[in-house]
């Protein structure tokens, strides 16, 4: 077993990790990454496929991610926009196409002012929501009993409004069904974009890429941290002091992170995982009743990103911007997302949640069939013979387990939200899927990264 000596030692090279690992050696610490996976990158991961260039993992920037933006700009990456001239589609719950531009899908009038006033309901509800705080909302414990599919009952009987403000935090974001997370959850995830409205506004929420793809912010990180990032080490074990006296704020006493290869002598660790994952390994001492409790209330969503690219963007001669969604459709949302300086043309198309359970119990030919059918119901059946077809599967990547992120089950937002990232004596905690602004996306990795840094160096 080699033995390596550092002050901080951080399991998870993401972008959450990375960026915690570079503030501190910045500051002047010694770091050591250790990565279960051959890559850097987590779960952004930038891949040639069949010759085409495809984002597997997470892609877009919008315009609220300072974080992120700043970080791109640290880095020397370039932006483009995502493609959105023209017409978008939407598919009814009859199964009409129907073209339209702006927000708001084109549905019956009353229909539409319902989805109006639902949003400005949820607008007035988010901007009363402390995004790092959601569990301090007077009504949280309350939010957090009702699941959101309940909540829209209670606010409207117009079920194509309801099924279509759901599918915005159900399908679209947290990807799980809307009868399982609480109107609590759904309330977090619109507050880390800042409000409702821009989550349902594709141009704001989806609004740019990154040219070379965004794996390079993890990988460029990396490289900045030279032969400290250790990749192919899953941690299995981490030794650490215990709490003195039980107290959650004792001292540190040092920890010692354990690979199959590898022992990593630190003053602290910093778990940079998804947080289904941090039960994995195995902690001597146990950690704390609250610590075990907790983590098995969070539960990955689950969704498939679908890669489609064609010899053209041939629905941009259509007049179509590529944009297209339906809750009643297999493919919930789709977009244009044909590579920056690319003659070729993709279209990304998501399948989420029980949608996704259905399609992976066929064989993957049917799978492919039913998805391009469903792409073919959007920009007709040119869209069914592609060069290159993908599905991103995170749902079997053993160090991720599902896509896109993690969210607490009913009422547990509220229970065990304020502990998820308490610091346990030198025990620290990162990821996207702890972050207030920012949950669940790039930017709210590197927030809670930047945070946990600043957090080690005001430890001492
Ligand atoms: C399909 C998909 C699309 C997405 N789209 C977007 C998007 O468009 N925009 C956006 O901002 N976000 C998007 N996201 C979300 C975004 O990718 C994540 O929020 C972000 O990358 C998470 O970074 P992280 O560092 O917190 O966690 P991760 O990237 O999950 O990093 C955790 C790391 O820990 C490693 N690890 C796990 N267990 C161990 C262990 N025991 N020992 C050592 N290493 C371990 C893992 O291998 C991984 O590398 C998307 C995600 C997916 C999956």
């Amino acid at each position: 077993m080699e033995r390596i000596d550092c002050d901080v030692v951080i399991v998870g090279a993401g972008a959450s990790g990375l960026t915690v690992a570079n503030r501190l050696k910045d500051a002047g610490r010694s770091v050591v990454v250790l990565e279960a996976r051959e890559r850097a990158g987590g779960r952004l991961w930038t891949d040639d496929i069949d010759g085409a260039m495809l984002e597997i993992g997470g892609q877009w920037v919008s315009p609220d991610q300072d974080a992120l933006i700043e970080t791109l700009d640290e880095l020397g990456l370039d932006t483009y926009p995502r493609y959105r001239e023209g017409e978008n589609i939407y598919i009814g719950p009859d199964g009409e196409l129907k073209k339209f531009e702006g927000e708001i899908f084109p549905v019956p009038r009353e229909t539409e002012e319902q989805i109006v006033s639902l949003i400005d309901k949820l607008d007035a509800l988010v901007a009363e929501i402390d995004p790092d705080r959601p569990w301090a909302h007077p009504r949280a414990k309350e939010l957090d009993e009702i699941s959101f599919a309940h909540w829209l009952e209670t606010q409207t009987d117009d079920l194509e409004a309801r099924e279509n403000i759901g599918m915005f935090i159900a399908g679209a974001m947290l990807t799980k069904p809307a009868h399982a997370f609480s109107a609590l959850q759904a309330l977090l995830m619109a507050a880390s974009a800042g409000s409702f409205s821009n989550l349902v506004d594709a141009d704001f929420i989806l609004d740019k890429r990154v040219v070379g793809g965004l794996q390079q912010v993890p990988l460029l990180l990396a490289e900045r941290l030279g032969e400290a990032v250790r990749l192919g080490q899953p941690v299995r074990t981490i030794r650490w002091g215990g709490l003195g006296q039980g107290r959650a704020d004792a001292a540190p006493t040092g920890v010692v992170a354990v690979t199959d290869s590898l022992e990593v002598h630190a003053q602290h660790v910093v778990l940079a995982l998804p947080p289904i994952l941090i039960n994995r390994i195995s902690y001597d001492p146990p950690l704390p009743r609250r610590q075990q409790q907790l983590h098995q209330h969070l539960s990955m969503g689950f969704v498939i990103k679908v890669h489609a690219v064609y010899e053209t963007p041939f629905w941009r001669a259509a007049g179509l911007s590529g944009t297209a969604f339906s809750p009643y459709e297999l493919v919930h949302e789709a977009y244009d997302n044909t590579n920056h300086d690319d003659p070729r043309g993709t279209l990304v198309g998501f399948v989420s949640d029980e949608e996704a359970d259905g399609v992976f119990s066929l064989t993957p030919e049917e799978r492919k069939a039913k998805i391009l059918e469903s792409l073919s119901h959007y920009y007709g059946p040119d869209a069914l013979n592609p060069v290159v077809y993908y599905e991103s599967d995170w749902g079997s990547e053993e160090w991720t387990r599902g896509a896109y992120a993690a969210s607490f089950d009913m009422g547990g937002l509220a229970r065990y939200g304020s502990d998820l990232r308490a610091p346990v004596g030198p025990i620290h905690f990162s990821c996207s899927d702890m972050a207030g602004k920012g949950y669940q996306h790039v930017d709210g990795a590197i927030r809670v990264g930047r945070e946990v840094a600043a957090e080690i160096l005001e430890a001492g």
